[in-house]
């Protein structure tokens, strides 16, 4: 009978199942105490046992089975946590048989079940019957031995016998005979062990053996030394085992508990502790070491649109090109022999590396350079060419973090400034990114919340028409009024909203905002104009684009032309096939469409052809050096001579001078933007500038 411990009525329940299924009979005891009390009055043959109950815990209770006279030789296998190798050790220091991990697999959960029961039943049966003594030693490949000290001879069992393989006649009764199979260094912690049992010392220990058929098997062997009546050590009797199959399993277990199954590298777990260990380690010998923290750049969109098998094999790809950049010798200026590097997943398409004994800082450096041009040649997965490139943030031991949690932050920060830097390079941390990241916290906090606080505002910059001064348009610009910073600037915080996802409902708001505005300017008589609003890669390609877009104008009534759209052409092209449907769509929903920034993306002019577009906005960096600078006006004019070839409007962002604006004039550029004409304006302001204009 089995004696089921644990607090969770759902593990009881299946494991109890299980174990019934497969042919046991079951007890069970949700905590500690009851445990005991059961144990106390029934005959266990095994107890299943959790480390975490209320009250007593799994330790607690173990210890009080081996107190127990009955509890010296049950075998106790303990329920631990995957992640819980301490509850491991500890459990096998107060005497457990063996640990299993949660979640429970239930079909090994059955036969380690099943072969700690069968190694121990041996033990219980050598009281009672000779021959199924036999049967079961053989089962569990378990052997005999006494050895005559005064004689100097040794009988061994044949099933001993055979656990050593193939032995010599003439070797079967030297008590040190064997000894040559044993491997090193184990073979001289035996032959000690040996010549102390002789002088009285009991002892057990597992060794490797080297056997004739080729096989190498770990035998684990008990020795009780027998004395006289005199105190003289007469003879020795010892019991000598297989457990090759147990610690293959054990080592798997350990294997799996402590790696990532689909790279095969380190595992969180594994890093976490080797981390611990070689910063102590570092500490006392006063050396430095670096953890480069990595992330691939775009996994995730390589994931979306090809799937995830691809995905894993890319992983897998990207771990053994780690692996194998660092195994490159020539890479590190190594100090001594002693060097070595943990390379580990962390999880998704996080990596991390720690270079231990570093000489210099300089090294890791190397060693970052080393993984980014390594990761960015060309990866062939499936017939499909693609480039991985990763970012990585570099923290050095002690001068970045003391501990392993600083470290881990740091390196990410650093990782993170590696990937606004424009991404596959690599950053050591400073202490400004630490600042920063404070900063940047506190704003995505307050962020969260100023949606429904209404702390947003729409401002308007009018577009004037060049040939007749007037304002035909405007772009609503969104402004953050923080309680306490002021007026905060969109390029902070959009992007921040674009990482966190609030980008996704702040879009939408924009659009229904402007259009609220526009229908009261309208039902007031305002002389309205048509309003641009700006929107993110992230709005464009949301599924909900359209249908809120739709539901905008019609909540408000207004007339569509009064609707225009900007977008980055970075925007489009990221996915172009989708972009253009999605272009089209709106088209026909009667919006007009402008492309912004235009001239600061990869697409040329030829592909934007393919698009319905309205619009080029000339972005305002080519328009700051006019006239003067020859490359900014080369440009400009190249823009206008294309959009005026494909027929499309050209409004030029930033005009600040009488000078920029009569360059653009001169070159029939049809729109005009800037504080030339008036910075952005509050709605009423920017209503009083329409009026002021009114008669046409
Ligand atoms: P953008 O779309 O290129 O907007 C033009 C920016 O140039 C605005 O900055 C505007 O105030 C500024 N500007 C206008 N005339 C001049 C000038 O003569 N000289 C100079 N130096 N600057 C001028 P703002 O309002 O700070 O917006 C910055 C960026 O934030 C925008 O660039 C846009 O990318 C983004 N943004 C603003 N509102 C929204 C929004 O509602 N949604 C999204 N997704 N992004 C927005
Ligand atoms: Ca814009
Ligand atoms: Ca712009």
């Amino acid at each position: 009978m089995i004696l089921l411990v644990d607090d969770d009525v759902m593990v009881r329940l299946l494991a109890t199942e299980a174990l019934v299924a497969a042919g046991f009979e079951v007890m069970e005891a949700a905590d500690g105490e009851q445990a005991l009390a059961l144990f106390d009055n029934y005959a266990f043959s095994l107890v299943l046992l959790d480390v975490s109950l209320g009250g007593l815990d799994g330790f607690e209770v173990c210890r009080r089975i081996r107190e127990n006279p009955r509890g010296g030789s049950v075998p106790v296998i303990m329920l631990t946590g995957m992640d819980d190798t301490d509850s491991i050790d500890s459990a096998y220091s107060l005497g457990a048989t063996d640990f299993v991990t949660k979640p429970l697999n239930w079909t090994l959960l059955v036969y380690r079940v099943r072969y700690a029961l069968r190694s121990s039943a041996t033990l219980a049966d050598l009281e009672t019957s000779e021959r199924r003594l036999a049967v079961a030693q053989r089962v569990a490949r378990l052997g005999g031995w006494i050895w005559y000290v005064e004689e100097d001879r040794c009988e061994r069992s044949p099933i001993c016998l055979e656990l050593w393989g193939d032995v010599s006649p003439s070797a079967q009764s030297v008590p040190f005979g064997l000894l040559s199979r044993v491997m090193s260094p184990e073979r001289q912690h035996l032959r000690e062990a040996m010549e102390r049992a002789r002088e009285g010392e009991p002892y057990q220990m597992s060794f490797r053996v080297q056997r004739s058929d080729g096989n190498a098997v770990t035998l684990y062997e008990q020795a009780l030394p027998v004395r006289d009546e005199f105190g003289r050590v007469v003879r020795i009797e010892g019991v000598t085992q297989d457990v090759t199959e147990r610690e293959q399993a054990e080592r798997r277990m350990r294997f799996l508990a402590y790696h990532d199954s689909l790279t095969g590298l380190a595992n969180r777990q594994m890093f976490r502790e080797m981390l611990d260990h070689t910063i102590a380690r570092s500490g006392r010998s006063g050396k430095r070491c670096a953890l480069l923290y990595l992330d691939l750049d775009r996994l995730k969109r390589i994931n979306d649109s090809f799937g995830h098998t691809l995905g894993d094999q890319i992983l897998r790809e990207v771990a053994s090109r780690l692996t194998s950049s660092l195994r490159s010798a020539d890479v590190i200026a190594r100090e001594e022999s002693a060097h070595e590097e943990v390379v580990a997943r962390l999880g998704g398409d996080e990596f991390t590396v720690l270079l231990t004994e570093l000489a210099r800082p300089d090294d890791a450096a190397r060693v970052a350079a080393r993984i980014c041009a390594e990761l960015s040649r060309p990866l062939q997965v499936a017939h499909i060419e693609l480039v991985v490139t990763a970012s990585v943030g570099i923290a050095i031991f002690p001068d970045n973090g003391g501990d392993p949690e600083t470290l881990l932050r740091h390196a990410d920060m650093a990782m993170y400034a590696a990937k606004q830097r424009g991404r596959n390079t690599y950053e050591f941390f400073t202490e400004a990114m630490q600042l920063q990241a404070v900063e940047r916290l506190s704003l995505e906090q307050d962020l969260a919340r100023a949606l429904e606080s209404g702390q947003f505002e729409l401002h308007y910059q009018p577009q004037v028409d060049a040939a007749s001064g007037r304002i035909v348009s405007a772009e609503a610009l969104l402004r953050w009024l923080h309680p306490e910073r002021g007026m905060v600037s969109p390029v902070q915080f959009i992007p921040v909203a674009e990482e966190t996802g609030l980008i996704g409902p702040l879009g939408e708001w924009v659009v229904l905002d402007a259009c609220r505005h526009i229908a009261k300017w309208l039902a007031d008589g305002v002389p309205a104009v048509p309003v641009a609003v700006n929107l993110s890669a992230h709005n464009f390609r949301s599924d909900s684009l359209l249908t809120s877009i739709a539901h905008a104008l019609e909540s408000t009534g207004i007339p569509p032309q009064y609707l225009h759209i900007e977008l980055t052409e970075s925007a489009i092209m990221q996915e172009p096939e989708e972009a253009k449907l999605t272009l089209e769509a709106l088209k026909a929903m009667g919006l007009k469409l402008s492309i912004d920034d235009f001239g600061t993306g990869y697409s040329s002019l030829s592909t934007l052809k393919q698009y319905p577009i309205d619009l080029l906005k000339i972005d305002r960096s080519f328009v700051r050096d006019l006239p003067d600078d020859a490359s900014s006006a080369s440009i400009v004019e190249a823009i206008l001579a294309l959009a005026r070839a494909l027929d499309l409007g050209v409004v030029a962002e930033g005009v600040e001078t009488a000078q920029q604006r009569d360059f653009l004039a001169g070159h029939d550029c049809g729109l005009m933007q800037g504080y030339l004409f008036s910075k952005p304006l509050p709605g009423p302001a920017f209503i009083e500038l329409l009026y002021g204009q009114a008669p046409r």
